[in-house]
Formats: structure tokens, sequence, C-alpha cells
């Protein structure tokens, strides 16, 4: 076990795993045990200690088989299946950056409190099982509610969903920032297709739009050069936010036709900016979407490109999809297994699903929830 760093902070001694695990074990204890165990030792076996997500700097919640926290039915960890031979796969959540259109308020947020981990060997066996449903020209799609690259087994995830019968694509998305050439190289043969969020050419619109200033243009035009290099397919989906990136759509395109993105997929992702009822608020109005459909036709028109996309162009088709555990209005027992993604919310299981409840029942408590979601097996309930 190598630590990427290690530092004392408050009352705790912090060993960094792989640039993105925290582990905290309290001074007092540290000092007595590391008379007994080396540093590696204390990491990954003694209690207690605490885990925490090195860039958001929130808890880490690790799922592995053994904490019985299924991997089906929340869309901040584990699996989602909307009933497509696509599957997303989310090995983690929270991000580096901070967009100030970003759809699930990360960064500086006023909602989310805890982010999860999934242990690559329970994500590919649970993935396997979803698979064998689906045919043979599954498509795994890496993302998740942050930046999924800041996932520390991300070639071994790759490895393993590979060779997952009937994987016929693995894509991913990436804001680019935490790719360096040296990982992008270690993924050639592995992945098929990222997509690569550039919203703008400009460094300070880039660092507007990103909420930060770590953010460079350059680095992630780098990184899609790199991509390409490595056999790795390019789409560039930049987020249209009216009035702060008007003018750089077309500068986008002009780059993507310049390296030669979209060689075996489309090249271009272009996303209109909508205000999610959790998602981060931008000042202005946004586009309407007859607009931002004909602004499309007007560029498909002037660069010869196909921009309105379908899930046809991706290959992505009806199939069979696992049965709903709960219907909308059931009363379901079940038990809070963990703290939840946002503020006010738990994590709670039954019948092999994992279920988002809105409670402040701790940690091991047994209640009755009322599921008020269900559609694509994502589950959210309230207290009865
Ligand atoms: S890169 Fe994506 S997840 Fe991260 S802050 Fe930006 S929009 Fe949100």
């Amino acid at each position: 076990m190598i630590f990427s760093e290690v530092y004392d902070e408050g009352n705790d001694r912090v060993f960094v795993l792989r640039d993105t695990i925290e582990v905290r074990v309290p001074h007092q204890f540290y000092t007595k045990l590391s008379k007994k165990y080396s540093d590696e030792e204390i990491v990954s076996m003694h209690e207690p200690k605490v885990l925490k997500h090195h860039c958001t700097h929130r808890p880490l919640v690790y799922v592995t088989k053994e904490s019985e926290i299924p991997l089906i039915g929340h869309t901040a960890f584990g699996l989602i299946d909307r009933g497509t031979n696509l599957i997303q796969v989310r090995p983690i959540s929270g991000c580096n950056l901070n967009c100030i259109f970003c759809s699930v308020d990360e960064g500086h947020t006023q909602t989310r409190q805890t982010d999860f981990i999934v242990d690559t060997d329970y994500l590919v066996e649970e993935f396997a099982k979803l698979a064998a449903l689906k045919g043979d020209d599954i498509e795994a799609h890496i993302d998740g509610q942050g930046e999924p690259f800041l996932y520390p087994y991300m070639v071994e995830l790759l490895e393993k969903l590979r060779k997952v019968p009937g994987v016929k694509v693995i894509s991913a998305q990436s804001n680019g920032m935490v790719l360096d050439e040296e990982k992008i190289k270690a993924m050639s043969g592995l992945l098929d297709r990222i997509n690569l969020s550039l919203s703008s050419m400009d460094e300070r619109t880039g660092q507007i739009l990103a909420g930060t200033k770590k953010f460079s243009v350059e680095h992630v035009k780098n990184v899609a050069r790199w991509c390409l290099e490595n056999d790795i397919d390019v789409l560039l989906a930049p987020v249209w936010v009216p009035g702060f990136n008007d003018g750089e759509i077309e500068k986008i395109i002009e780059f993507g036709l310049e390296i030669g993105v979209g060689r075996k997929y489309p090249g271009f992702g272009i996303q209109n900016y909508v205000r999610y009822q959790f998602g981060k608020k931008v000042r202005g109005k946004p586009l309407r979407f007859d607009q931002f459909f004909e602004k499309l036709e007007e560029f498909e028109r002037k660069y010869d490109l196909h921009l309105r996309l379908t899930p046809q162009d991706f290959g992505i088709h009806k199939a069979k999809s696992l049965p709903r555990a709960f219907r909308k209005g059931d009363l379901v027992k079940v038990q809070i297994v963990a703290p939840g993604r946002v503020f006010g919310e738990m994590l709670a299981v039954a019948s092999g699903r994992v279920i988002g409840v809105l409670t402040d029942k701790p940690v091991g408590s047994h209640i009755t929830a009322e599921i008020t979601r269900t559609t694509d097996n994502v589950y959210n309930a309230v207290l009865r």
C-alpha cells in the first residue's frame, strides 16, 4: 500500500490512498497502534478510523460486498439500468470541479453530505449479473455524480468489465482534469470512448464555467489529443449556458474537427443548460429547447455534422431489465444502513435494493417507509 500523502490535521493522522481516499486515524490511537503495527496495517485493519473523500472532504462510504449495501437503487453509486443495452456504472461520487451549471450540485455544495466509493470486484460481479439479462451488445458507461476518473482503481475496473460476456463497448464521462498522458496510455485498448466536458475554448470563460481557477482548457484539449492518439474515441460534450459561452460552441466544433473527434461515434454531444431542482442555478434565462435545436440545425448545415443526437446514434436500444422490487405507494420495512447522499436522507436496504429515505433515523434502525419513486429501479421513500 503506497500512500500519496501522509500528514497530521486536527486530532488525526491522515493517510491519503491514490490521491482520493483519506483514512483518518485519531492521534491517541495512532500513537498506541504505531508501537506495534506498521502504517499499512493500521490503515487496513484497525479501528477506529474515518474515511473521507480527499477532493470533496466529505465523509466517504466504502461500499463492499460485506457492507451488504446493494448496488441497484440509488443514483449516487452502483449500477443504473434504464431498460436498454447500456448500463451506467458509477464507481465513485464527488467532483474536483465546481461548475456553475452542475446538475448534481457538485463542488461547493448546498445539498450533498456524503460520497460513496464501490469496491471493484463487487461492482463488476453485480454488473455481470445484470449484463447476463441483456444480450451481446452491451455498453458499460462509466459516469456518476462527479468525476468518475477520481476512482483510484479505474484501470482494474476497465480490465474486469472488458472480460464480462456481452460487453461490446466501454465508454466514460470526464471533465479531463485528473487525466494525463500516462493514465490515458494505460487505458488504451480498454476504453472505447470518452465523453469529455469542454464548454469553452477560452481559459477565462472555462474557469468561470468550471467554478475554479484549477480548470485548464489547454489541459483538456491535450487530454482529447492523447485519447485519440491512444485509440480512444472522443465525444466533446459542451454545456451551452446562455450569456456565458454563446460564442464558444462553434470554436469547440472547429477544434474537434481539427483533431478528428468522432471516429466511430458522434464527435459532439452539445447539451442545453437545464435548471434542475437540486442542481446549480445560473443567472439569466435558459435557452428554450426549440431555439437550442434551431441553433444545432444551423451548425449541422454549416459544418456538415449530425448534432441532434438520439440513443440510436450510439447503438442504444431497448433491452430486458431487472424487475422492479417495489411499486409506488408500497409500505416497506427497511433497515437504515448508511448516511444518504443529500442532507436529510439516509440509505436503507430491503429486497436487494438500496433506497434513499427521507428520515433522520440513525444507522441500524428498522423503520417502515413509503416508496415514492421507482423509475429505472431507482428508489426513494419517506418515513411512515
Ligand atoms: S465536472 Fe460535472 S460533476 Fe463536476 S462540477 Fe462540473 S458538471 Fe458537476
